[in-house]
């Protein structure tokens, strides 16, 4: 019986000595030949000559520039824009793809949301970026997947550290009933309880909305103008009045937002020669009779009549020439973007991108750089920029007696927590229902 133990150690010992052999082997660079991290001092002995971009790798260091970019690591230059693609899909959001949202940052500060689409406000947050800092809203039209997280973003920010009011700005309809002035009013009553549950309890400031409604009929007309930035609208053809695209100028940079549009004439003309657009590119009607179980009518009429198909997308990225184009609003798949390219590219051959969730694009006057945005998926919101001040108590909505006849005190529980904080934090604090 001791032997045979014995056999079994000096077994073992053998294979862990030979493991570990093998593994010296790799990591001291005598099988180094697979190893990238070669040092100059080891290619030099055995006769190779150090490749120069090794030099910014180390074993020990930080690899720096890996054609990724992680959100509130990288400053802006005075001179850049960086516009991020937080919404590309369809109506139906997906794990991969929400539904239409822009975040577009400037160089001087600014930073503004075109469209805030259903599923949009999670990759908002995953940007890291200030509530305070994120207070302008440019809506497009009035669907549900170009404002569908509006809710989302406007009243959770109130206790996501947001203390200033959040602006919006949107067309109007035909009738007062079709403008965003109407639906904000709407969507305020809409979420009496929700706010009712805050305004007494939070520093609420960051709950006002303030409502900007423009003409839906203005032709390049200016809707915004401050610190260097000009923001003007013009009309967009989809479903029903009251569609519009936006240019914004700064800096000698032209950007433009086409939120859903038929091909136009207004883009073509007021959105020519700008530096980056952005322009819906629908799924072609094939992919949607194939994979989305709609009719050859109902396929042509949304494809290429509500919306604008990838071959009408080339067309209309051949009159712009832009320095940048870029094609959303379809499922951006391995299966469905060679049709959807292949498709554009019977009508625009010039600098493009198939916007896919997290997508980002840093311009200047030199370069358009795109990249992919990590993700940190247990990102949490921003400390508050400003000082809280205390709720608003007038406007602390009771609950009743006979609501709170229900509550089961557990003083025996709830007390020692409360007497915690209380020394910890200093406070004198009581528990009340
Ligand atoms: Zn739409
Ligand atoms: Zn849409």
């Amino acid at each position: 019986m001791k032997n045979r133990l014995t056999i079994i150690i000096v077994i073992i010992g053998l294979i862990l000595s030979a493991s570990i052999g093998y593994m010296k082997g790799v990591f001291d660079g005598n099988s180094g030949k697979n190893l990238s991290l070669i040092t100059t001092a080891e290619a030099k002995k055995s006769g190779d000559q150090p490749n120069p971009a090794a030099k910014k790798h180390s074993p020990v260091g930080v690899v720096p520039d890996r054609d990724i970019y992680f959100p509130g690591t990288e400053p802006l230059d005075p001179n850049e824009m960086r516009i991020t693609a937080l919404g590309t899909g369809q109506p139906s959001v997906r794990p991969k793809q929400a539904a239409a949202c822009f975040l577009v940052e400037l160089g001087n500060g600014d930073k503004f949301l075109f469209d805030i689409g259903s599923g949009s406000h999670e990759r908002i947050a995953a940007q890291k970026i200030p509530y305070d800092y994120i207070d302008k809203v440019f809506i497009g039209h009035l669907h549900v997947d170009h404002f569908g997280d509006l809710a989302s973003f406007w009243l959770g920010g109130t206790v996501m550290n947001r203390l200033t009011p959040l602006r919006i700005w949107g067309p109007d309809g035909a009738e007062e009933k079709y403008g965003t002035k109407y639906m904000l009013e709407r969507l305020q009553e809409a979420y009496t309880w929700d706010i009712a549950t805050r305004a007494g309890f939070v520093d609420f400031r960051g709950g006002v909305l303030e409502i900007n409604e423009f003409d839906h009929r203005g032709v390049n007309k200016v809707i915004y103008d401050d610190n260097g930035v000009v923001i003007r609208s013009i009309p967009a053809i989809h479903a029903i009045d009251g569609s519009v695209s936006y240019i914004l100028e700064w800096n000698g940079f032209k950007f433009v937002y086409g939120s859903d549009t038929a091909p136009n004439s207004w883009l073509t003309k007021y959105g020519k020669d700008a530096d980056f657009v952005i322009h819906e590119c629908f799924l072609p009607p094939t992919l949607m009779i194939t994979k989305q179980g709609f009719t050859a009518a109902e396929a042509l009429t949304v494809s290429t009549i509500a919306h604008t198909s990838p071959e009408q997308f080339g067309k209309v990225m051949s009159e712009v020439k832009p320095r940048h184009a870029v094609g959303y609003h379809f499922y951006n798949d391995f299966d469905t973007q060679p049709e959807v390219l292949q498709r554009i590219r019977k009508t625009y051959d010039g600098p493009l991108s198939l916007a896919m969730d997290y997508m980002v694009w840093n311009v200047t006057k030199d370069d358009i750089k795109v990249r992919m945005a990590a993700k940190d998926e247990e990102v949490w919101p921003s400390p508050a920029l400003k000082e809280k001040q205390a709720p608003d108590q007038s406007k602390m909505v009771p609950m009743s007696d006979w609501n709170k006849s229900g509550w089961l005190e557990y003083p025996e529980v709830l007390n020692p927590i409360w007497e915690e904080v209380n020394k910890k934090y200093g406070t004198d604090l009581k528990p009340k229902l």
